[in-house]
C-alpha cells in the first residue's frame, strides 16, 4: 500500500525537534512491506496541515500523522483528519475514565480543555493511550485511511506496538519475511557489483544494502501468500548470497559484531587479551560492553609507547628499530605477549596510524592487526585510505573483532 507519513509541528520546521518519528515509522512500515513514498513536515497551522494531507492522499492511500493530538489551542490535527475524510467528533466514554484515572494516579485536577482528547471522529477505530493521555486513532473511508498519532516519541511508539501494528497487519495482503544480513571487510559499492546477479532483476526477494560506519548491511525480504513461502524464498536467497560473500558475512539476525564475538569465545570456552596501540583500549572497550564480558576477558593491554610494549607484552626492542613500530612482525609480537603476559587462549593486538598523521612515507589509516591463537600466529594488513581518527580508530576495532571471529569461528 502506497504510504505517507505527515509530521505536525512548528518545533520541526524549527529544528529544534528532530523528525524521528518519521524514522521510527517508516523503518516499520517498510519492514511489513508497506511503501513509504513521502514524508511531509507541516507547523501547527489549520491551512497548511489541511492542503499537506490533501496532497498526501492524493497520491497515496494510508497517511500517518503523528503530533498535534494534546488539548492545547494548537493541537488541531485530529478536528482537520476528521473535517477532511468527513467524520463528525463523538465523546469516548472510555477515554474520559481513562483520564480520569490518569489524574487521579497522578494526584493531579483535570481541566476542562483535557476533555478535548475525548473527542474522536465517528466510525475511527480508537488507539487507546496507556502511556499518556492523547489517543490515537485509525479512521477508514473509501480506501483510504489515516492513522494519528500523539507527538511524543515514547506514546507513539507505545501505540504503534500496541493497536497501530496490529490494525495495519489486517491490510497486509501478503506475508514478509526478512533477515538482516551484517558484513564487514569489503565496501558497499563492491559487495553490491559482486551481488549484482542476485540483485539485478530481482523483484522478490529483494535485497536491499546499507552502509554503516565500515560495515555493511544487507536485508533480503520476500511478500509471499504464505509466511512458510516467504521464508523460504529469503532463505534460498541467502544461500545464493553466501556462495558469493559468505566471507564477508558475520551474522545472519542483525547482532553486532562485539556480540556476536563474544558469544562465540563463550560457547568454545575461550578467553582474549588484547594489546592495543593505536585503538587505546577501544577493543577491550568493545568486548566488555557485552554483558557477561568477565567469562571472556581478564588482562587487557593499553600499550601505545614502544616503552609500552616492549615492558608489557614484552616486544623486542630490537624489533621495534629493525621492522618499524608500525609493522606486521611488531603486531604479531604484541599478540603473542599479551597472550604470554595474560594466560589467556587469545592474543590479539594492533598497531598502526590513527591519523591524522602518519611518520614519513606513511599513511594513516595504516595498521597491522597480531593475533595468537593455538599455533596460529600472524598479522593482517589494514588500509583504510582515510585520515580521520574516529572513524579509523573505530574501524580498526571492527577489523580486529572480524580477525578474531575469523580465527575461532
Ligand atoms: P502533547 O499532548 O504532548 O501536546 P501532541 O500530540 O500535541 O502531544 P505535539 O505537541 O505536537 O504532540 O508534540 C509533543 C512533543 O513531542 C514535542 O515537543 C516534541 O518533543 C515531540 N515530537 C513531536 N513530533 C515529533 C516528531 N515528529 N518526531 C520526534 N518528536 C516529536
Ligand atoms: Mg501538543
Amino acid at each position: 500500500m502506497r504510504t505517507s507519513i505527515l509530521a505536525v509541528g512548528t518545533e520541526l520546521l524549527f529544528g529544534q525537534t528532530v523528525n524521528t518519528n518519521a524514522a521510527f515509522l517508516s523503518d516499520k512500515l517498510n519492514h511489513m512491506g508497506f511503501d513509504v513514498m513521502y514524508h511531509f513536515v507541516v507547523g501547527d497551522n489549520p491551512d497548511r496541515l489541511r492542503e499537506k494531507l490533501a496532497e498526501a492522499f492524493s497520491d497515496t492511500d494510508l497517511v500517518l500523522l503523528t503530533g498535534g493530538l494534546g488539548p492545547t489551542q494548537d493541537d488541531l490535527t485530529k478536528e482537520i483528519v476528521a473535517d477532511f475524510m468527513g467524520a463528525e467528533l463523538y465523546r469516548d466514554e472510555k477515554v474520559i475514565e481513562d483520564l480520569k484515572a490518569f489524574f487521579e494516579r497522578h494526584g493531579r485536577q483535570m481541566s476542562e480543555n483535557n476533555i478535548k482528547q475525548a473527542y474522536l471522529p465517528v466510525g475511527c477505530t480508537p488507539l487507546y493511550n496507556a502511556s499518556g493521555t492523547a489517543p490515537g486513532f485509525a479512521l477508514e473511508k473509501d480506501g483510504k485511511i489515516a492513522i494519528c498519532f500523539p507527538g511524543p516519541p515514547r506514546e507513539m511508539k507505545w501505540l504503534w506496538e500496541n493497536g497501530a501494528k496490529q490494525y495495519l497487519e489486517g491490510f497486509m495482503e501478503k506475508k514478509m519475511f526478512y533477515r538482516v544480513i551484517r558484513t564487514i571487510g569489503r565496501g558497499e559499492s563492491d559487495l553490491e557489483m559482486d551481488l549484482m546477479p542476485l540483485i539485478d532483476g530481482q523483484t522478490d526477494p529483494t535485497i536491499a544494502t546499507y552502509a554503516k560506519e565500515g560495515e555493511c548491511t544487507l536485508r533480503v525480504a520476500s511478500q509471499r501468500d504464505t509466511m512458510e513461502e516467504a521464508e523460504k524464498a529469503v532463505e534460498e536467497m541467502i544461500a545464493r548470497i553466501e556462495g558469493i560473500a559468505g566471507e564477508y558475512i558475520y551474522s545472519y539476525d542483525d547482532e553486532e559484531l562485539n556480540e556476536v564475538v563474544v558469544r562465540l569465545l563463550k560457547e568454545k570456552g575461550l578467553t582474549i587479551s588484547a594489546a592495543e596501540s593505536c585503538t587505546g583500549g577501544k577493543f577491550a572497550a568493545a568486548i566488555t560492553d557485552v554483558a557477561g564480558a568477565s567469562e571472556v576477558i581478564q588482562y587487557s593491554y593499553v600499550t601505545y609507547s614502544c616503552q609500552a610494549k616492549t615492558d608489557m607484552v614484552g616486544v623486542p626492542a630490537e624489533m621495534i628499530e629493525e621492522f618499524s613500530v608500525v609493522s606486521p612482525e611488531v603486531a604479531e609480537a604484541m599478540a603473542a605477549g599479551a597472550r604470554a603476559a595474560s594466560g589467556a587462549d587469545i592474543g590479539i593486538a594492533i598497531t598502526g596510524y590513527a591519523g591524522p598523521e602518519a611518520d614519513p612515507g606513511r599513511e594513516a589509516g595504516e595498521a597491522y592487526i597480531g593475533y595468537a591463537y593455538g599455533d596460529k600466529t600472524g598479522a593482517v594488513e589494514v588500509r583504510t585510505s582515510r585520515n580521520f581518527r574516529k572513524w579509523n580508530r573505530n574501524y580498526f576495532v571492527l577489523r580486529m573483532l572480524r580477525t578474531v571471529y575469523k580465527l575461532i569461528k
